[in-house]
């Protein structure tokens, strides 16, 4: 982006980002762990320190809830810095940003207040599952099945490529309530410890210092308050999600 005229502040952003990643994070992505999966604990430590610089935490602007409130041009810049350095961190930077946006526009409170903090100071990792063996670019194909049972829904159904998978916390799940091909899609925040699913590395030809994994929910019990978003709008939220 260096067209772009940086202000002072900008300018001052991405050359203290940029002096911690060329000593910090050079020598664990391009050397130390060059296309071999980097361990979560390793990432996290990157994680946390990144936030500290706005990745992540400049996207939301709750401050209670630990966000920056950047300008989506000055979070750019930052982000285009960590893929200047290793475009396999910028994955699990952008996933979670992704997640980080939509919990906070449209997770009901008690979701945004659990949920948000860790993600935004680097600490818990996202996953947003849409794509699947048979829907890609067609989500209305989407075949994981969520079913009603009292306060719960049981859900079943294998997500694939998804993004940070290995190393999810939780995941933005977008599954099936009903056969009506748009109103019957539902996003499911599914907790790993409490709603265990299992997650299965994907082998790529690169980009292996980071997760793309294969997630299979077999009759995961979720309570109906962990969804996102509300009714027909459901749909169009797949616009901010993918
Ligand atoms: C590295 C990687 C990470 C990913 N991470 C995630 C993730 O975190 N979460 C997630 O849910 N998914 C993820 N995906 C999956 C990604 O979202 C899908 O690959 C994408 O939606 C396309 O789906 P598909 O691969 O099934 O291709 P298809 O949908 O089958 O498309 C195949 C080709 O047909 C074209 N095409 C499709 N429909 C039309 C149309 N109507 N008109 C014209 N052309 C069309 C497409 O452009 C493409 O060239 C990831 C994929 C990769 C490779």
């Amino acid at each position: 982006m260096g067209h772009v005229f940086r202000s002072d502040v900008q300018e001052l952003a991405v050359q203290s980002l940029r002096r911690y990643l060329d000593a910090e994070v050079e020598p664990v992505y391009n050397r130390e762990y060059r296309d071999r999966f980097v361990p979560k604990d390793v990432l996290g430590a990157i994680m946390q320190r990144l936030a500290g610089f706005g990745l992540v935490s400049g996207v939301v602007a709750d401050e209670r809830l630990g966000g920056l409130g950047l300008d989506w041009l000055t979070a750019v810049m930052l982000f285009e810095e960590v893929a200047t350095t290793s475009i396999d961190l910028s994955v699990p930077v952008a996933i979670n940003s992704f997640g980080a946006s939509l919990l906070d526009k449209i997770a009901p409170e008690h979701l945004r207040e659990r949920y948000l903090p860790g993600l935004l100071r680097g600490e818990t990792f996202v996953s947003i599952a849409v794509s699947e063996p048979g829907a890609g670019s067609n989500v209305m194909e989407i075949r994981t099945r969520a079913r009603r049972d009292g306060d719960d829904y049981i859900i079943s159904g294998e997500k694939t490529w998804i993004s940070n998978g290995g190393y999810s916390d939780f995941l933005i799940c977008t599954c099936r309530t009903s056969d009506e091909p748009r109103g019957g899609l539902t996003h499911f925040l599914i907790d790993r410890k409490e709603h265990p699913y299992e997650v299965s590395e994907i082998s790529k030809v690169a980009f292996n210092s980071q997760s793309t994994a294969q997630i299979f929910l077999s009759d995961v019990r979720v309570p109906a308050a962990n969804i996102l978003g509300e009714g027909r709008e459901r749909f169009k939220q797949h616009s901010i999600v993918v």
